[in-house]
């Protein structure tokens, strides 16, 4: 016998339209790459994002196709994230750090109709331009004022062009909360870079579990600053969550360095900011340089990579900051686990806590999560076993997109999908899951992977870039596997 509720599809959609109604007011912030800092609120957003959405369907975008952007963190961004998704298209974000040859691979592999980009990753299109096959046209995110001249490029469009041009007139399309939404390829495995391909279902569920007091602890209070990028799984899925939660939003642009993110946190009186360690260190660095403190920020998500102990010890008790040490993956949407306190910790000494909070946390309700052995058989939750990590839940990958034959998933004896997701961890009787190695070997790039290959492998294929990593970190031992970072 079924229930008898209503089933309203959880879609993208619903979040702008929520932001829109009931924190209307409620301001987005933006460090433009064209320089200045701009503002509206999600009413303007929402109205600006039905425009797009009339703009890309006079450009003939279909539900499904994908549309890619290369951009930072920023307002028309956001507004392409709802309006692609919004009108039943794929929203596909590139990491405008890989190589352009890799962009246009990927830009071919998921064969984008259009590809918007912030004016900083010219340099980037101009180069790939000619190889995308199926790119229509390459939108620059700015104004006329702004536009680049002679770029020799075919088919560059002005997005407020488009958007001058276009009615707000739109009502959002009703569909299978399953549709494809949104398009991330990781560049954490071996080999060419692989597409995982979020749905409504999958993104809305991620947005409440993200939201909780136990994980990201968002609320209408809050003003986050996403300074991981919009281009990597989302921004961890901020961008939705302050929608769904009605926070202020703002956004860092191009502004990475710590002077930047500082200026910003203080000016727009941030309370959470998420983001790498690497970045964090810059921050830090500039703030005790210039002995500054934070007036307003009470918490800071880090994750990425493991958060250095000392990192989370400045923050907890030089600035005041409480750290969520979260993991996750692309394949993930991407949260995992967030390491949060159980009640009975609280009466820990402050130095067992520290231990706790190094751990990379709890699962968020939702996933899945074991370890097992060589031969697949579950190990014990004792803190001390180790094992190959597996996952699985409604925002955790069945398959790679565009790789139907390939089965990513290892089945238990009840039949059951777990995606392995290549981490070596142990989880304590608490629950508490501890990163420690890779499976493969991989290299990160600030704090983010840009690859994962057998070292044999990339030592014989780029050997110069191989020997400047191991320098670079002063790897004294590289033919045992090591985890580098460079
Ligand atoms: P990506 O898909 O690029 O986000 O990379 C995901 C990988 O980053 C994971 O499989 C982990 O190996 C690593 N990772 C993410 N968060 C953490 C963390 N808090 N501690 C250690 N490794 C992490």
């Amino acid at each position: 016998m079924n229930g008898l509720m209503m089933s309203g599809k959880l879609l993208i959609s619903s979040l702008i339209v929520h932001a829109d109604r009931h924190h209307g007011d409620t301001e987005i912030v933006s460090r433009r790459v064209e320089g200045d800092i701009h503002r509206y609120t999600y009413r303007d957003c929402h109205r600006r994002a039905r425009q797009l959405a009339n703009v890309l369907t006079e450009l003939g975008v279909k539900d499904g196709e994908r549309v890619a952007t290369l951009a930072w963190n920023g307002y028309r961004h956001l507004e392409l994230y709802y309006a692609i998704s919004g009108m039943g298209a794929v929203m596909h974000t590139i990491n405008p750090r890989l190589h352009p040859e890799q962009v246009a691979y990927i830009a071919n592999h998921a064969e984008d109709q259009y590809l918007f980009f912030d004016l900083t990753f010219l340099p980037t299109i101009k180069l790939m331009a000619a190889h995308c096959n199926t790119t229509k046209a390459f939108i620059a995110m700015t104004d006329r004022a702004h536009m680049p001249q002679d770029t020799g490029i075919d088919n560059l469009l002005c997005y407020e062009d488009l958007m001058d041009a276009a009615s707000d007139d739109y009502s959002w399309p009703t569909f299978d909360e399953e549709t494809a939404s949104a398009l991330c390829y990781t560049s954490g495995t071996t080999g060419n870079p692989k597409g995982v391909l979020y749905s409504h279902r999958s993104t809305l569920l991620h947005t409440y579990a993200a939201a909780l007091p136990d994980t990201l602890n968002c609320s209408a209070r809050d003003v986050i600053l996403p300074v991981v990028p919009m281009f990597h799984v989302n921004a961890w899925g901020l961008p939705y969550v302050a929608c769904m939660v009605g926070a202020k939003l703002v956004f860092p642009g191009a502004g990475m360095d710590g002077k930047s993110i500082h200026e910003l946190l203080e000016t727009e009186q941030v309370t959470l900011a998420a983001g790498v360690p690497t970045i964090w260190q810059g921050l830090l660095n500039y703030m005790e340089t210039n002995d500054l403190k934070f007036s307003t920020m009470t918490r800071t998500v880090i994750g990425g990579s493991a958060c250095p102990p000392a990192m989370l010890r400045k923050f907890q008790e030089v600035f005041g900051v409480h750290v969520l040490h979260a993991w996750g993956m692309t394949e993930l949407s991407p949260l995992g686990t967030v390491c949060a306190f159980k009640s009975k910790l609280l009466k820990n000494s402050p130095e067992e806590r520290y231990a706790v909070q190094a751990k990379q946390g709890r699962a968020v309700f939702g996933v899945d999560m074991k370890i097992v052995d060589e031969d697949g058989h579950e190990l014990p939750w004792d803190g001390k076993s180790s094992g190959k990590l597996m996952v699985r839940g409604p925002w955790v990958v069945s398959h790679y997109y565009r790789s139907e034959n390939e089965a990513e998933l290892e089945m238990d004896a009840d039949g059951h999908g777990w995606f392995p997701t290549g981490d070596i961890a142990n989880i304590d009787a608490d629950g508490y899951l501890q990163i420690t190695d890779r499976d493969k070997d991989v290299i990160k790039s600030g704090g983010e992977w840009i690859g994962s290959i057998d070292l044999e492998n990339i030592a014989m294929a780029h050997p110069a870039v191989f020997m400047a990593a191991c320098i670079a970190v002063k790897h004294p031992k590289w033919d045992e596997r090591p985890l580098l970072v460079v």
